[in-house]
């Protein structure tokens, strides 16, 4: 369809208001370790999770707020994540939806 952005072209117009303490965080790091699927890093379309020397790197500062990490952790992980919106307004501002 003419004149509609593509998904590559919404994402990468997003702006971001980034806080200095993550919204994102763990009740226990070690719930991480012992999660088989580890589903978080598979769901999400920004790709904040990361698995590296045997922890879960979590890069807040690129969420778009889909919640789909919550779901995933909650459904098919360990359910460590505790997963908040950004504080005082911060975090992805959408030009294109
Ligand atoms: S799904 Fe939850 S428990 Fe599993 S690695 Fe991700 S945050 Fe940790």
């Amino acid at each position: 369809m003419a004149g509609r952005a593509s998904t590559a072209e919404r994402l990468g117009s997003d702006a971001f208001d980034t806080d200095s303490a993550s919204h994102l965080t763990l009740s226990d790091p070690a719930l991480c370790r012992t999660c088989e699927k580890k589903p978080c890093i598979q769901v999400c379309p920004a790709e904040v999770y990361h698995w590296e020397s045997e922890r879960l790197r979590i890069s807040y500062e690129s969420c778009i707020e889909t919640g789909a990490c919550r779901v995933a952790c909650q459904s098919m992980g360990n359910h460590a994540l505790i997963w908040a919106y950004p504080a005082g307004g911060k975090g992805v501002q959408y030009r294109l939806g």
